[in-house]
């Protein structure tokens, strides 16, 4: 028998590894885009063809490559990103495998045209199946042009694995959104078989968000900023009405790579509790930079899961941040203005460390800390003091330092006290009946009564459905109610939850029933009509938003028993109503979002007034 064993054919090899970095027309849009920002470019167009099977090119203005640096950009393992496996650690690029050019010139026909702004003319390579089939000058702009053709042209069982035009060409969309997103200091536009889909004028990352998500999304976000010497976490939350049926507008980066995180995710979701239905999914764009060396990028070989050295910090803080910004939102009028471009962290995100951040970090004993390896299991009860002055101790300290589940609640209160200001003892002041002013020690509030009322008694039922139950007084007289058929089956179903919140209600044969009880605040003989109005603003919570029927009930309960505008309020019950309202763990806004009251703070005044 002859030897079997054979080395594979150059052309063979390549084309298997490429594989694994060009799956498809997207993959290579990507990196190719990748590159591009790398190369420092401030302008950046991709155009395509046939969603990608017949043109992928993308021109970029950036440094550009000499003849030799562009003839070795496509051999594999060719990067200038990195030189010692050290630098691994410290990447701030996308690339640094040095695998992408190698892989697109693998499997499809390619041609480069590249200048250096200090060379008097440019290159032009072309190349086919890994093998250079022409260079020579070329008078070239400064930058750098890279067109694929006929991608997997060599590779037909590939190329007939490829989806329908519309499928590759949402896939290269997707990409296209991932990375523009993160850099809207960069010009950017998408052409499609001669049609420009997006054309993104540089600007700040709130403007980039609205170009790329859409209009509806204007006035409609929430800045998320906080910084700590361990890392940043800045970026916007759509507003809890924003929130979609669908998975959709969710994008995480860290040190401004796109990553996917279902941990990350339930972060956020979990912030969003109590303000959104369940089963909703709120927008975000949040930007996390930390040290590279507290990341590791290099585990998926497309780069898109990443593993966080302590995982559990990085849960807390930004479940942290995202309530902060939440409770934030409601109570600051400006907000817009907030916004405006001097004030975006354009800076923060080209320079995620500076060298002088980095090395006062990392004196810091807490940082070290952090940095030791599972760090929050070790922290021992003497230094929690210390955590505490951790930017406003983002991270509770009862999750530091044993249990494994983070309690959302005690991160979020530990935040909302915070935010609170102290609300001086003396005159509340009612105006047209309908709004509170209160001063505090930083300013005065607006708070809008019905509102207020509304997140006082959502808590206040949500407790009731999943504990103790609602004190009942029954009816001396208990009334009969007649309903139509199908409210009657409506009302059927909700007597047990009912129940639990202080309605006593029974059948009492057919579309009947008999009220023998009511909640203390209902007045004796209106047990009928408050049961029917109910049933109304049930109702009025459209199936569409799919909230349990209890979630339903409570809001719908909330809202009929709140105090209503044009209802005048002692000072006792405006005291009463603000004191339980800061009692709520989200004071912030009703449970549909709304907010329920406004911040104005001396500064904002005195400006206002020229002081
Ligand atoms: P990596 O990005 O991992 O280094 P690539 O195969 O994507 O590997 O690119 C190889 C090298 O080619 C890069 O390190 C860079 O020096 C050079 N290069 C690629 N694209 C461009 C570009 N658009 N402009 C300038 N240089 C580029
Ligand atoms: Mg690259």
């Amino acid at each position: 028998m002859p030897d079997i064993i054979q080395l594979l054919p150059d052309h063979i090899a390549n084309q298997i590894a490429a594989g694994e970095v060009i799956q498809r027309p997207a993959s290579a849009v990507k990196e190719l885009l990748e590159n591009a920002v790398d190369a420092g470019a401030t302008d950046i167009q991709l155009i395509i063809n046939d969603a990608g099977k017949q043109l992928i090119q993308v021109i970029d203005n950036g440094v550009g490559m000499s003849e030799t640096d562009a003839r070795m950009a496509f051999e594999r393992h060719a990067t200038s990103k990195i030189k010692a496996i050290d630098d691994l650690f410290r990447i701030k690029t996308m690339g640094f495998r040095g695998e992408a050019l190698a892989s697109i010139a693998a499997v499809a026909q390619v041609e480069v045209k590249t200048k250096k702004a200090t060379d008097t003319s440019g290159t032009l390579i072309e190349i086919e199946n890994s093998i250079v089939t022409k260079q020579e000058p070329v008078a070239a702009a400064n930058g750098t042009s890279i067109a694929m053709k006929n991608l997997f042209f060599n590779v037909p069982a590939r190329r007939n694995f490829l989806k329908s035009n519309a499928a590759e060409m949402r896939h290269i969309a997707d990409e296209f959104i991932r990375v523009s997103m993160a850099y809207p200091e960069i010009f950017f536009s998408l052409t499609a078989n001669g049609q420009e889909l997006f054309h993104l004028e540089k600007g700040t990352l709130k403007q980039r968000i609205v170009q790329l998500l859409g209009n509806q999304y204007n006035a409609k976000l929430v800045a998320v900023d906080e910084q700590t010497d361990y890392m940043n976490i800045f970026g916007f939350i759509g507003k809890p009405e924003t929130a979609k049926k669908t998975r959709g507008d969710q994008y995480f980066f860290v040190n401004k790579r796109f990553i996917k995180s279902a941990y990350l995710n339930h972060a956020v979701a979990g912030a969003f509790q109590e303000m959104i239905a369940s089963d909703s999914f709120p927008a975000y764009v949040l930007f996390i930079d930390l040290d590279p060396s507290q990341v590791d990028i290099n585990v998926h070989p497309t780069k898109q899961e990443i593993k966080f050295e302590d995982e559990k910090i990085i849960y807390a803080f930004v479940q942290s941040a995202v309530k902060h910004a939440l409770a934030q939102f409601s109570i600051t009028p400006t907000l817009d203005f907030d916004l405006d471009p001097s004030i975006q962290h354009l800076d923060a995100v080209s320079k995620p460390f500076t060298a002088e951040q980095k090395s006062q970090a990392s004196s810091s004993s807490l940082y070290q800390t952090f940095t030791q390896k599972h760090a929050a299991h070790k922290i021992d009860p003497q230094q929690k003091s210390e955590l505490k002055h951790w930017k406003e101790s983002v991270v509770s300290n009862e999750s530091l330092a044993g249990s494994q589940q983070f309690e959302s609640k005690s991160v979020q209160s530990s935040f909302t006290h915070q935010q609170q200001p102290t609300i001086s003892e003396t005159d509340f002041t009612q105006l047209h009946q309908t709004y509170i002013l209160a001063s505090t020690n930083k300013g005065m509030l607006l708070i809008h009564q019905q509102n207020a009322h509304e997140r006082v008694l959502y808590e206040k039922y949500l407790s009731a459905a999943d504990g103790k139950a609602i004190a009942t007084q029954r009816s001396l007289f208990p009334s009969t109610l007649q309903l139509s058929p199908q409210d009657a089956i409506l009302l059927q179903e909700l007597t047990t939850d009912l129940h639990q919140l202080g309605y006593h209600i029974e059948p009492f044969g057919k579309d009947t029933f008999v009220i023998q009880g009511t909640p203390a605040d209902v007045d004796q003989g209106n047990e009928s009509r408050a049961i029917e109005l109910l049933l109304e603003q049930f109702k009025h919570y459209t199936s569409d938003l799919k909230f349990s029927k209890r979630e339903k009930l409570i809001r719908s309960l909330a809202k009929q028993h709140s105090i209503k505008p044009g209802r005048l309020l002692t000072q006792k019950e405006m005291k009463q109503l603000v004191d339980d309202l800061f009692n709520c763990t989200q004071p912030n806004a009703t449970s549909n979002g709304f907010p329920t009251y406004m911040e104005l703070k001396k500064e904002e005044l005195e400006k206002m007034f020229g002081r």
